[in-house]
């Protein structure tokens, strides 16, 4: 006789309970999948975590092609206040935007260091950005050609600009 066992049905509870809180976030205890994305068995198939908390919170189905961000970037969270039905677009974006940030904070601190060794002042730096050349601007303010291209790419004193790539 085959022994049949009933598939265990997760709810809220039950997976909030393998998890341990830190701040807003909860952090996944359990098994994982090769890229780290928390994975549990619910009713006989292996799912994602963040997935079905979403889904019994939601009370609904994630439509196929949707797919669970999670917002605050944390690795393992899957608390449902950090999560968000998105497309792979959305998400993209998510990862992006955080990137972007971090990208900025790296930048300002270098940015920020270089200016502390600079001699040129900011309203230096302002003339030769609207300079008609570099060697124009060069010769006016007496930096060398290839230190007045590179402040006129931005690849020098990019602190004053720095927020620039974010418009896009
Ligand atoms: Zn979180």
């Amino acid at each position: 006789m085959p022994k049949t066992t009933q598939p265990q049905a997760h709810t809220v509870t039950t997976l909030h309970s393998r998890c341990i809180e830190e701040g807003d976030c909860w952090i996944w205890q359990g098994a994982c999948d090769g890229h780290g994305k928390p994975q549990v068995r619910h009713l006989g198939k292996v799912t994602y975590v963040s997935r079905l908390i979403r889904e019994l919170t939601d009370g609904r189905r994630i439509p196929t092609g949707m797919v669970v961000a999670c917002k605050c970037g944390t690795p393992l969270c899957v608390a449902p206040g950090h999560t968000v039905v998105t497309n792979h677009q959305g998400r993209a974006d998510l990862a992006k935007a955080r990137g972007a940030y971090q990208g900025v904070a790296r930048q300002m601190k270098m940015a920020n260091t270089k200016r502390a060794q600079s001699h040129i002042s900011e309203q230096v730096v302002q003339a030769i950005r609207n300079a008609c050349s570099s060697r124009v601007a060069a010769r006016e303010f007496g930096v060398s050609v290839s230190h007045c291209k590179a402040i006129r790419r931005g690849t020098a004193r990019v602190g004053t600009n720095v927020f620039a790539g974010l418009m896009l």
